[in-house]
C-alpha cells in the first residue's frame, strides 16, 4: 500500500469534512459511508445478530470523491447489524466493525442499527441538565460502575449490581446508612464521573457470571457503550436504555454525568477496527515506521491527523447530545495536540459552555510529537480553558504516588509549605507567594485546577497513609485523611473525589505467595484488573467511619454555601485571598475576605496545638476537626488542634 509521507498534505486533498460517516438514514432508504482513501475496494455486510454465521449479503460500496465510499439501502434498515471490510492493494479483505458505530452487538464486533431515540426513558426529555455555571461550582466524584453497587453491603437489587442500573435505584441502604445514589445525594457532590462507560476489550460480556473485572482503558468502540453494565450484552438496545435511565435519574436528583474518554491509544493495534479501516492513519509512527507508544499501551493515536480528530470531534458531539453528558474527562490528555484540544473546546461551548472538560496532562510514555504541540501540564497556559489534573496538591498533600513510603504535608513532610499553599490558590500566580514554587504555578486560571488527592490509580489516600505513616496511630492517620480533604476541598479550583475516600476506602489484596506480607504487599496500587475482592467498595466502611464521611459532607456544604471558596479568576484570588503571618512554613493560614463575609482557614500537620490570632471581626468556628460549628462567638488568638483544619467565619452584613 502506497505510504503516506506527508500528512498535512494528505489530508488537505483527501479528507472529508461531512458529519454523516457511519449509518444515516434519508427519506425510508439507509445510507452507509465509510472513510478510506487508498482503498481498492469496501463491501457492507449485513448480519442477522452480533456474532455468528448469520450473514444477510455482502454488497460492494461505490467509490465517490476524497476517499469516501458509500452505499445506500432502498429501505429503512432497523435492527439488523452490520460490519465493513476494506481491501487494499486488491488484495486481502479485512472484515470490521465500523468506527462510527453507534450500538453494537455482543463484544463489539458488529455495528448494529437502530434510531437511538427510539431508546429514549419516559421524561427523557423534560428532564433537564443540572446547572452548573463554572468548574469553580463543581465537585466531581470518580465511581467505576461495578465497584459502586456490586457489593451486597450495597443493598441494591442483586439484579442490578455492578449495572448501570444500579445508579437508578433510591433508597437503598446498608443498616440505617444512606448507600449508592442516596449516598450521592447526602454527600451533595454536583457530578459523578464514571470511568469508561464507552464499549471496552478486556471483560468477555458473552460470560457475564465469570469473575472478570477492568478498569476500561482498553478503547474498542468510542460511540458504543459498555455491554457489560448492562442486563443484557447480547441485546444492543439494553446498554443504551439502561444507561439513559443512569443519566435522567442522576439528573433528576441534580447531579451531572461526566463521562471518562480514553481517544489516546486503541486497545488493539494492527487488529483495531481504525488500523483496518484505513492502515497507518489513526496511529501516530515513529521514524522507522513502527508504532510509537506514547500510551505505555502499545500505540497512540494520531489527533494532529484531520480525520482523527473529526472523529473524535464527532463523537465528543454525539455522547454529549445523545447522552445529555455534562462533561468529559480525557485520558492521558497529554497525547493529544493542543490545536485539537482548544478546538474541542469550541465545539463543546457551540453546544453548551457549562460542559465540563478536564484531563490528564502528561503522557504515558514519549510521544514523536513535538512537545511545545501535545497538551502537557507545562503548556497549560496554551489552552487555558480546559481542566488538568493537580499532581503537585496531590503529592504535596500525601507524598509521591511512586514512592509508597514517601510523607506528604499531612504526615509529616515539613517541605511541603509551598507546594500547598501555592494548591491552595488555586495554582496561578499570587502576589504573596512569589517565585518560591514556580513549576507548581501553572493553571491560567483557578478553574484549570482538578484539586485531588486519590483517583483510581495508585494507592487510595487511606492505603498510603496505612504505608507511610505507619508509626502513627489509627486515631492521628484519620486526623490526615481529614487535613488532607479539608487542603484539597477548600483550595481554590474544582474539586475531585474518589468513590469511597469520604470513608476510609482500602484496596485490600492477599500477598502473593513467596511474597513478604507487610504494609505495603496487603493492598493493591494498581486494580486496574483486580477482583471485587479488591475493588469493590464496602459499604459497611461507610458505617464503620461515618465521622470521615460527615467532615467530607461537611467540607463540600462549607464549599457551597461560600462563593469565596469558589472564585473564577486569579484577579478575583489575588483580591479576596490572603495568607495570614504565622512564622512557620507548615502551619498555614489564610483569609478569604469581600464586603459581607470574612472566612478564616487554618491547617495544622503538627501533632501539637499551634495558636492562630485572629483578625479583627466577630467570628464563629464554622468547621472544626469534627466537621462541626460553633454558635459561641470566637475572637483573639484560637486553638487549632493537633493535625487539624479549622474554619472561622464572621458575617459582616449581620451587624449592621
Ligand atoms: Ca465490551
Amino acid at each position: 500500500m502506497l505510504k503516506i509521507t506527508d500528512y498535512e498534505r494528505f489530508d488537505r486533498e483527501n479528507a472529508y469534512d461531512g458529519d454523516d460517516l457511519g449509518v444515516t438514514y434519508r427519506e425510508g432508504r439507509t445510507v452507509f459511508k465509510a472513510w478510506s482513501p487508498l482503498a481498492t475496494g469496501v463491501y457492507l455486510n449485513l448480519y442477522l445478530d452480533g456474532d455468528g454465521s448469520n450473514m444477510i449479503e455482502t454488497v460492494p460500496m461505490e467509490r465517490l470523491d476524497k476517499g469516501l465510499w458509500y452505499i445506500e439501502l432502498m429501505y429503512h434498515a432497523e435492527d439488523i447489524f452490520y460490519t465493513f471490510s476494506f481491501e487494499f492493494d486488491n488484495r486481502t479483505r479485512q472484515e470490521t466493525i465500523d468506527i462510527y458505530s453507534r450500538a453494537c452487538g455482543i463484544n463489539g464486533q458488529r455495528g448494529y442499527i437502530i434510531d437511538l431515540k427510539k431508546l429514549n426513558p419516559k421524561g427523557w426529555d423534560t428532564t433537564p441538565r443540572p446547572v452548573c455555571q463554572s468548574p469553580c461550582d463543581a465537585v466531581v466524584y470518580e465511581c467505576h460502575v461495578r465497584d459502586f453497587s456490586i457489593d451486597p453491603t450495597s443493598g441494591v437489587d442483586i439484579d442490578r449490581r455492578g449495572r448501570f442500573a444500579a445508579f437508578t435505584e433510591e433508597g437503598t441502604r446498608y443498616h440505617n446508612v444512606t448507600t449508592c445514589l442516596d449516598h450521592l445525594k447526602e454527600l451533595g457532590v454536583t457530578h459523578v464521573q464514571l470511568l469508561p462507560v464507552f464499549d471496552y476489550a478486556s471483560v468477555d460480556e458473552s460470560k457475564p457470571y465469570k469473575a472478570q473485572y477492568n478498569w476500561g482503558y482498553d478503547p474498542l468502540n468510542y460511540n458504543c457503550l459498555e455491554g457489560s453494565y448492562s442486563s443484557d450484552a447480547f441485546d444492543p438496545k439494553a446498554r443504551i436504555r439502561e444507561f439513559k435511565e443512569l443519566v435522567m435519574t442522576l439528573h433528576k436528583n441534580g447531579i451531572g454525568v461526566i463521562m471518562d474518554v480514553v481517544y489516546n491509544h486503541t486497545y488493539f493495534t494492527e487488529k483495531s477496527a481504525f488500523h483496518k479501516t484505513f492502515p497507518f492513519y489513526y496511529h501516530r509512527l515513529n521514524s522507522d515506521g513502527k508504532f510509537s507508544n506514547g500510551s505505555g499501551c502499545g500505540n497512540e493515536t494520531a489527533s494532529e491527523h484531520l480525520m482523527y480528530r473529526r472523529f473524535m470531534i464527532n463523537s465528543l458531539k454525539f455522547l454529549a447530545t445523545e447522552y445529555k453528558l455534562d462533561g468529559f474527562r480525557f485520558d492521558l490528555m497529554g497525547l493529544h495536540d493542543i490545536e485539537t484540544v482548544n478546538i474541542i473546546r469550541d465545539e463543546l461551548n457551540k453546544f453548551d459552555p457549562s460542559l465540563l472538560m478536564y484531563g490528564e496532562g502528561w503522557t504515558g510514555g514519549e510521544s514523536p510529537l513535538r512537545s511545545d504541540r501535545l497538551a502537557y501540564k507545562w503548556n497549560s497556559y496554551s489552552f487555558g480553558r480546559v481542566g488538568l489534573f493537580n499532581d503537585n496538591i496531590r503529592d504535596a498533600i500525601k507524598g509521591g504516588t511512586f514512592n509508597p513510603y514517601d510523607i506528604g504535608y499531612v504526615s509529616g513532610n515539613r517541605n511541603a509549605g509551598a507546594l500547598i499553599r501555592r494548591g491552595l490558590v488555586g495554582s496561578i500566580p499570587h502576589w504573596q507567594l512569589g517565585n518560591d514554587a514556580q513549576d507548581a504555578c501553572w493553571a491560567f486560571e483557578p478553574e484549570q485546577a482538578v484539586n485531588y488527592c486519590e483517583a483510581h490509580d495508585n494507592n487510595t489516600l487511606w492505603d498510603k497513609l496505612s504505608i507511610c505513616a505507619k508509626h502513627f496511630s489509627r486515631e492521628d492517620r484519620v486526623k490526615m485523611d481529614k487535613l488532607a480533604a479539608a487542603l484539597f476541598i477548600l483550595a481554590q479550583g474544582m474539586p475531585f473525589i474518589h468513590l469511597g475516600q469520604d470513608f476510609l476506602r482500602s484496596k485490600p489484596r492477599k500477598p502473593k505467595e513467596g511474597e513478604p506480607i507487610n504494609e505495603v504487599t496487603k493492598v493493591c496500587e494498581n486494580s486496574y484488573n483486580a477482583p471485587d475482592s479488591v475493588n469493590a467498595v464496602r459499604w459497611n466502611e461507610k458505617a464503620e467511619n461515618f465521622d470521615v464521611f460527615t467532615y467530607y459532607k461537611a467540607l463540600i456544604r462549607l464549599r457551597h454555601n461560600n462563593r469565596l471558596f469558589r472564585l473564577r479568576t486569579k484577579d478575583e484570588v489575588g483580591t479576596h485571598m490572603r495568607f495570614l503571618e504565622t512564622h512557620d512554613n507548615s502551619f498555614i493560614a489564610f483569609k478569604l475576605e469581600d464586603d459581607e463575609t470574612c472566612l478564616v482557614c487554618a491547617f495544622n500537620p503538627y501533632s501539637e496545638q499551634r495558636y492562630l490570632l485572629l483578625p479583627e471581626g466577630r467570628f464563629f468556628t464554622r468547621l472544626n476537626e469534627q466537621g462541626k460549628m460553633n454558635k459561641f462567638p470566637i475572637g483573639g488568638e484560637v486553638v487549632i488542634p493537633p493535625i487539624s483544619a479549622m474554619v472561622y467565619k464572621w458575617k459582616k452584613r449581620r451587624e449592621q
